[in-house]
């Protein structure tokens, strides 16, 4: 199949997606060509800090989807059809490629920081994964532990052995796995448990509750403690306040990442901005009072 360019071409039908509506079917044959021709798919950038020193500790990739006749497609939009059509490897390898090829360029200006990509549950279950990504991270030149992967609880725990084995692979490569909103899975104790991962992003709705709900605060302090306790790194999420930052570093959380920061930005844009944040990178950046 050949996608061609500006040509209105559609998928020949196929009967592994029957259930999709038609105008999914329509938004995956766009996909194809996006995926085939040009820079439609494009990745937003979002550091995240460390609380004390203001360095940036990683930065998360986020897809976009320049649509040539829809607009601007975030995740939202388009991530669930995709996930369960045939065009997740493609897509999922399309993004790595983009991610490897910026943090490439990172590694050539001297800017030593990890990219993190989201990875849907379901391309953990294809045991080509780790292949795929050794050849890729080999093909751009970036060594293994400056890629982390971002995968959720959502991970369906009765394939446990595949995902087990797949992110078994990868770690041995060098590849870094961070759990993505945790808390909002129905076992995540379990999860750090049974998951081999080096890095925990507290879900953003804990942060939101944190200051009226008791409840919360408790949640992300416990799990600001256990990620300690296993030697993990913690990256709290959707920070957009002085408050919730300063009520984090109160519990102990190290790193942030939201709009308070930063909200994502486009690959030419980011260079600069971690070169700053790490010439000033220096202890207590961040006053301790919300007026401060
Ligand atoms: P996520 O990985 O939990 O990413 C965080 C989301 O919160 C992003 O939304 C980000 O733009 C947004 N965000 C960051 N800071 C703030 C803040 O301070 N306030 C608020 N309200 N939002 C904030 P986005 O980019 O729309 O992505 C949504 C989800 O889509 C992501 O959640 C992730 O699960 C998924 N996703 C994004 N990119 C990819 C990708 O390349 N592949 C896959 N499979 N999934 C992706
Ligand atoms: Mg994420
Ligand atoms: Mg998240
Ligand atoms: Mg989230």
């Amino acid at each position: 199949y050949q996608a061609k360019k500006g040509g209105g071409s559609v998928a020949p039908y196929d009967s592994s997606r029957d259930g999709a509506s038609t105008d999914q079917l329509t938004l995956l044959a766009e996909l194809r060509e996006a995926l085939a021709v040009d820079d439609q798919l494009q990745l937003a950038l979002q550091p995240a800090v460390d609380l004390a020193t203001g360095a940036p500790t990683g930065v998360e990739a986020l897809v976009r989807w320049l649509h040539p006749r829809r607009g601007l497609l975030t995740p939202a939009d388009f991530i669930g059809p995709v996930e369960h059509s045939e065009q997740l490897g493609a897509f999922t390898r399309y993004v790595l490629d983009k991610a490897l090829a910026i943090a490439a360029g990172w590694a050539r200006d001297g800017l030593d920081v990890p990219i993190s990509v989201n990875i849907s549950a379901r391309s953990l279950l294809d045991p080509r994964l780790p292949a795929e990504i050794a050849e890729a991270l080999r093909r751009h030149d970036v060594p293994p532990r400056r890629l982390v992967l971002e995968i959720t609880e959502t991970v369906v725990m009765s394939e446990l052995e595949v995902v087990d084995e797949v992110l078994g692979a990868l770690r041995a490569m060098g590849v870094q796995i961070a759990v993505d909103d945790f808390g909002t899975g129905f076992s995540s104790l379990t999860f750090l448990t049974r998951v081999p991962v080096d890095e925990v992003k507290v879900d953003r709705s804990f942060v939101i509750r944190m200051a009226d709900s008791p409840e919360a605060a408790a949640i992300v302090r416990t799990t600001v403690g256990l990620a300690h306790e296993l030697g993990l790194r913690v990256v709290a999420e959707g920070v957009e306040t002085a408050e919730q930052r300063i009520a984090l570093a109160e519990l102990g959380c190290t790193a942030a990442q939201g709009y308070h920061f930063f909200k994502p930005m486009s690959a030419d844009k980011i260079s600069a901005v971690l070169g700053s944040l790490l010439d000033s990178a220096t202890a207590n950046v961040f006053p301790l009072r919300a007026d401060g």
